[in-house]
């Protein structure tokens, strides 16, 4: 008889403690904190709350896990679209965020033609920026000759410079339909525009200096220079600015390096246990390449753009 009564007695306290643990299911409250085993809260734990976590029977704590899918290797801030990487238009079809300048940039500046676009997400930079170029200028001369384009607007500027200047001019300075980052809306072309309306030569302007000199500060890398044409592929460009965001753009100025030479020292010099740590005047951040399609959740503000090969750069601010 005594058997059974503690047997009625233990079958009772499994079915209310049962009963317990799946309502706090119900309303959330059972988490990755009880990481106790359900013996030890026998013996020392008294707070009903507290043992509502310990009957889990999974007691082990589970990190939130995020997946990375093949659409993410083709878009992102740090996306490379060059002669061997084209544009993959269907993958950011849903994310690229087209704003027109003219109707929200923060102040007045010129923009070449009204119906310019870029992606919304890097046009407070790009306001900054061009702030910061007019006010150390003393003037308010900086200006946006172009910006997004789409597929066949590219092949419109391709057939018009061939025409003017010929094939070969065309090929060294026009990026053939499809592999221009132009697409991307985070890149622009910096002009100078006098008050009367004429244009002057942004290469031959302080502009020039001090943009090369400063744009990493708001994200943004020049992105064609004298001294990497054999890796990019693409003449000098004194006026193509390309945003990569904080902190790639301060690392690549700091050590020289173009989107290609980034890309690849993070691609075999990088990994979730050894990031890359760059300071910044807006904070720290870890920054890492993977090829795995499933990560640990970054604690913290944290961003995944892919690379457009093969992978993806996880950046995380401390
Ligand atoms: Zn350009």
């Amino acid at each position: 008889m005594l058997t059974v009564c503690i047997l009625v007695l233990a079958l009772l306290c499994l079915a209310l403690l049962g009963r317990t643990f799946l309502g706090s299911v119900g309303n959330g409250t059972a988490g990755s904190e009880g990481a106790d085993t359900v013996s030890q809260s026998a013996e020392v734990r008294t707070d009903p709350e507290e043992q509502v976590g310990e009957v889990e029977p999974d007691a082990t704590p589970t990190p939130e896990m995020i997946s990375l899918t093949e659409n993410m290797i083709h878009t992102g801030d740090l996306i490379l679209v060059n002669s061997s990487y084209a544009y993959d238009f269907e993958a950011n079809e849903s994310t690229i965020d087209l704003v027109n300048i003219r109707n929200s940039q923060s102040f007045y500046y010129q923009v070449e033609k009204t119906d310019y676009e870029v992606a919304g997400r890097m046009l407070p930079s790009l306001d900054q920026m061009i702030s910061a170029c007019d006010a150390a200028m003393g003037t308010s001369e900086t200006g946006i000759t172009s910006a997004y384009r789409s597929y066949e607007y590219q092949q419109n500027v391709w057939d018009t410079t061939a025409e003017q200047n010929g094939e070969e001019y065309a090929r060294a300075y026009v990026a053939t339909p499809g592999y221009s980052e132009h697409h991307t809306g985070l890149a622009v072309d910096i002009g100078i525009f006098y008050s009367d309306g004429s244009q002057g030569s942004f290469s031959e302007s302080q502009n020039a200096v001090w943009m090369d000199e400063h744009s990493s500060e708001y994200g943004f890398i020049r992105r064609y220079a004298e001294d990497k044409v054999s890796i990019t592929g693409i003449s000098n460009e004194k006026w193509h600015f390309r945003y990569v965001g904080l902190p790639h753009a301060v690392y690549m100025k700091q050590n020289n390096l173009c989107l290609e030479e980034y890309l690849e020292y993070l691609r075999t010099q990088t990994g979730a246990g050894n990031p890359l740590t760059v300071s910044t005047s807006e904070g720290t951040y870890s920054v890492w390449y993977t090829t795995e399609t499933s990560i640990q959740k970054p604690s913290g503000d944290y961003r995944v753009s892919g690379d457009n090969i093969a992978g993806y750069i996880i950046t995380v601010r401390e």
